[in-house]
């Protein structure tokens, strides 16, 4: 029999609130089996919350915990069947460390599944010597607990999409909280309602924590975010603007290109070679940011301002709205830039001229807190890392059990 100093070092090392080892083996082949016993009489009826003494029967199990060194550790239990003295309702107990009707601990479980994440279900199978169901039935069960999680201490909520299939028109909806950079939700369908559901869900609670509402400039977004949560301040994501003027940019410099392919006069041969072979390749060039470029791309720019000048201009304009965006401060003097600006880039940025005054109140929100969705590009590109790890995660439901699970962890 172990001494007593023994055993309250093993109960010490087990560190589960209420039971203590009464006694321990070992077993060559098999590993080490530690006896526990529950240190409270009483249990709580899950039925009333009251506290009984009144044992209906015994029901001894063996699970198993976290590995000591090489060796399996198993516990050997007793989950009572209590019957409550004040409702007079029959229950199992509830244990903090094991689930009902499962033999292993929770955090036996926590280990298999990150091993599970970084490596694939037969392998997790064979080392620790569970089986493959095992392991998918840990998998099923701590996605529901982790999928019916409500966000906590959510102060910016940023709403975003990405395409989940390459190429296609299908985009699935990803909620970020922004200060926490971790995922908050992720639907497979970005129409309003399915959002609108899935929001309503965390309750009134969560949702009048919200602060700020981090969107692209889509109207759909915009009205969750005003009937759900109405104190939030709703701001237009700084880099989908951005995006948007890059693209007209881009556009221009197409346009530019066509122009110079459509003169077909003899005389013109020479000039328009020479253009052609500077607007070559010069995408990048001009959408990348000026301060950003190296010397032979500096060059390249010069002779681009040079051989198509409203080019250069729509460059130069470009610069000027990543600027504003860039150092001022408050929505004021932000507001007044980015007027001056849509005077100035009216003729050549008419889309994006006509976006940001549509959406103005949400673009000058930004000045004030300077909340971007800079932590959401990120999440993304670790999202599509997933997707394409994903094997045996055929559907969207598998694709966000993996994701919740690798930022559930990841912490
Ligand atoms: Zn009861």
């Amino acid at each position: 029999m172990p001494s007593n100093p023994e055993l309250k070092l093993m109960t010490n090392l087990l560190k589960f609130p209420g039971v203590k080892v009464i006694n321990y083996s070992f077993i060559s082949e098999i590993g080490v089996v530690l006896c526990l016993e529950n240190i409270e009489k009483e249990a709580a009826c899950i039925h009333c919350g009251a506290k009984t003494s009144k044992l209906h029967q015994n029901n001894q199990l063996t699970i198993r915990d976290l590995p000591l060194g090489e060796q399996a550790v198993y516990l050997k239990i007793n989950r009572r069947q209590m019957t409550c003295q004040k409702c007079g309702k029959k229950f199992t107990e509830e244990l903090s460390y094991v689930q009902k009707k499962r033999t292993y601990t929770t955090r036996f479980r926590k280990k298999i599944v990150i091993e599970v994440l970084n490596s694939d279900i037969k392998n997790v199978a064979e080392r620790n010597g569970v089986s493959e169901q095992e392991i998918e039935t840990m998998l099923k069960d701590l996605s529901e607990e982790i999928l019916n999680e409500k966000p906590k201490n959510l102060k910016r909520l940023g709403i975003d999409e990405i395409a989940l299939v390459k190429g296609q028109k299908k985009y699935c909806a990803v909620l970020v909280d922004l200060d926490k950079r971790v995922i908050v939700g992720l639907l497979e369908d970005r129409t309003e309602s399915a959002i609108v559901e899935y929001l309503e869900s965390w309750g009134e609670e969560v949702l009048e924590q919200i602060i700020e509402v981090s969107i692209d400039m889509w109207k759909p977004y915009k009205s969750v975010a005003n009937k759900l949560m109405p104190k939030a301040e709703v701001v237009a994501d700084r880099f989908h603007v951005m995006k948007q003027v890059n693209e007209e940019l881009d556009q221009g410099r197409r346009e530019a290109k066509k122009e110079v392919k459509a003169l077909t006069k003899k005389k013109d041969e020479k000039i328009k070679n020479t253009i052609l072979s500077v607007l070559t390749k010069s995408k990048y060039v001009l959408l990348k940011n000026q301060s950003d470029l190296n010397i032979e791309e500096k060059v390249k720019l010069e002779e681009i301002y040079k051989v198509a000048p409203i080019l250069g201009m729509k460059h130069q304009l470009k610069e000027e709205f990543r600027e504003i965006f860039i150092k001022q401060k408050n929505w004021v003097d932000g507001l007044l830039k980015l007027g001056d600006w849509i005077a100035k880039a009216l003729e050549y940025f008419p889309e994006s001229c006509g976006t940001i005054r549509r959406w103005i109140g949400e673009i000058i929100a930004y000045f004030d807190n300077r909340t971007t969705q800079g932590a959401v590009e990120g999440i993304n590109n670790k999202l599509k890392l997933i997707k394409r790890r994903a094997y045996g995660f055929r559907n969207f439901n598998n694709f966000k059990l993996r994701s919740f699970l690798v930022w559930h962890f990841a912490g």
